[in-house]
């Protein structure tokens, strides 16, 4: 009987269509440090011809891996044989080598007297895969562990954040059952950095230079080396960021740099919140739990209502973008206000200064309230004069039309309005002569935004939009962790992530 290695955290999940490219990809994984790949023959277009490549690829790299699957079309793989026919693929695999076998709950159920001719020649892993929801699961597990095996693995598609919380818990509640499990889609992404943290035996990425085989899959090189998830403890504590969209964000490449530059032991994840889900989100993040998270596009004014405590500026401006527990209670802070004075305070004095705003938005409140604080006089312009007449008498500000702004000089001039943002980067605010000496644009996607490279034309001091950016985040690492935040380390982050966007 073969000795079974433990499975590694990470199995790449290899899906071609013909053989040659399998063995390519499988030897560029294995190069690339890779040792457990999960072989697709159900994606091949003669699922047989799999059975030669992991034979020839055993035979160089037999430190690796191979988990064989042959997945039906019935249960969303790409298999059109019998259930005989799947299991004699499987058994030829295991015959060239392959130490793991994948074999779906339907299979294990249609033929459960094949089952054992695999034992102790393979591990074998019973799957269930649910592709339209997360249903209840204990019955899942009930259904699976009828039949021996070597792991269960299970998949579901999370449609709301709490079913990441269920899916996650799973792990936990069955602490002597060998499970795999995750939820799949966008919004299932953080049960793949956080199941292994969980009890999960492993998680699957995409491999280097194809589509992954599922929605949601991540390269194994971004869970290792941004989420960390071989180095976070299951003591780990767990932060993130709330947003719809989420795709752009680059707070996670910021956040989980600072952490690895302290030495932290904690996790920051995308979490992809619908505006009608914002509740439900609450639900998951006291089942993690979360110990603390950014908010973003919705939800920065509707958070509020479902916080403990909110300090009195984020009260003023009406909107919070930090979220943290302290002590069982959720607490709400905006750290975008502080992040629009630190930066444009290197340039002029606020409280000497002349300011006119552009928007009339949540960040243009916050950039209004702070500079309102600070001594700033304020002016605001835009392209609704009653809404930006609303938000001037709301803080006491002036409000302008635009062309009135125009003709006027100020020392400052904050930009807080998505126009010369991606993937429109040609729009700007004003055609020609920038009405101040300072021009700040919190616009940071792309780096140099239209606005920025006119004031540069115009020799004007620039503040570009990643300034804030970096300066928010600073002040959210320092609120959560209560540690100096490597400024430097963050900084660098967010450059890099934004020139790979
Ligand atoms: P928001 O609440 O949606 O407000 C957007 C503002 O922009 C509104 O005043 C809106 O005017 C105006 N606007 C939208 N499209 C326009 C157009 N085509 N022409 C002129 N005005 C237009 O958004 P927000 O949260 O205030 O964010 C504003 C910008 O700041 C975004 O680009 C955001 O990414 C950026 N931001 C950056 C940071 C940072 O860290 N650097 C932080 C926060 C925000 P109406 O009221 O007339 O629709």
């Amino acid at each position: 009987m073969p000795h079974h290695r433990p499975f590694p955290r990470i199995c790449i999940a290899l899906g071609l269509p013909d053989a040659a490219r399998l063995l390519e990809h499988a030897r560029q994984e294995a190069e690339s440090g890779e040792t457990f790949l999960e072989f697709r023959l159900d994606h091949l277009d003669q699922p047989v011809n799999g059975i030669k490549v992991i034979r020839e690829f055993l035979k160089a790299h037999s430190g690796c891996i191979v988990l064989a699957t042959c997945r039906r079309h019935q249960n969303h793989g790409k298999f059109n044989g019998s259930v005989e026919e799947q299991l004699r693929i499987l058994e030829l695999a295991v015959g060239a080598g392959a130490q793991a076998i994948d074999i779906e709950i339907e299979t294990a159920e249609a033929a459960s007297e094949k089952l054992s001719a695999f034992r102790g020649r393979a591990q074998i892993i019973i799957s269930y895969h649910n592709f339209e929801t997360t249903p209840q699961l204990d019955s899942v597990v009930k259904r699976m562990t009828r039949f021996p095996a070597d792991a269960y693995k299970i998949v579901t598609t999370a449609r709301k954040p709490s079913d990441n919380g269920r899916v996650l818990a799973l792990a936990r509640a069955y602490p002597r059952t060998p499970l795999v499990v995750l939820a799949i889609g966008e919004l299932g992404f953080p049960t793949r950095v956080l199941s292994p943290a969980f009890g999960g035996m492993y998680t699957y990425a995409a491999p280097l230079a194809t589509q992954g085989t599922a929605s949601g899959q991540v390269s194994a090189h971004l869970l290792r080396h941004l989420y960390r998830i071989e180095k976070f403890s299951k003591m780990a504590k767990v932060y993130g960021v709330i947003a719809d969209p989420i795709r752009h964000s680059i707070s996670p490449a910021v956040h989980n740099r600072g952490f690895q530059a302290r030495r932290i032991d904690a996790v920051y994840l995308p979490f992809l919140v619908s505006p009608l889900q914002l509740r439900d989100f609450f639900t998951l993040a006291e089942k993690v739990p979360i110990t603390g998270f950014s908010v973003t596009i919705p939800h920065k004014q509707r958070v509020i209502r479902y916080l403990d405590a909110v300090d009195p500026l984020a009260r003023r401006i009406g909107a919070v973008n930090t979220v943290w527990r302290k002590a069982g209670k959720w607490r709400g802070t905006n750290t975008d206000a502080e992040a629009v004075l630190v930066p444009l305070s290197r340039h002029v004095r606020p409280s000497k200064a002349s300011v006119l705003i552009v928007g009339n938005g949540g960040a243009a409140r916050g950039a209004a309230c702070a500079l309102i604080g600070a001594g700033a006089k304020v002016a605001i312009t835009g392209r609704n004069p009653d809404r930006v007449r609303a938000l001037a008498r709301l803080c006491g500000a002036e409000p302008l039309l635009r062309e009135q702004a125009e003709e006027r000089q100020f020392d400052a001039l904050v930009h807080a309005t998505p126009l010369g943002m991606y993937p429109h980067p040609n729009e700007c605010f004003f055609n020609g002569k920038i009405p101040a000496g300072i021009v700040f644009d919190m616009v940071y996607n792309p780096l140099e935004t239209c606005l920025i490279r006119r004031a540069r034309e115009q020799n004007k001091a620039v503040v570009p939009g990643i300034e804030m950016f970096v300066e928010q985040a600073v002040r959210q690492f320092e609120i959560w962790t209560g540690e100096a935040a490597p400024r430097a380390v963050m900084e660098k982050a967010a450059m890099e992530a934004l020139e790979q966007k």
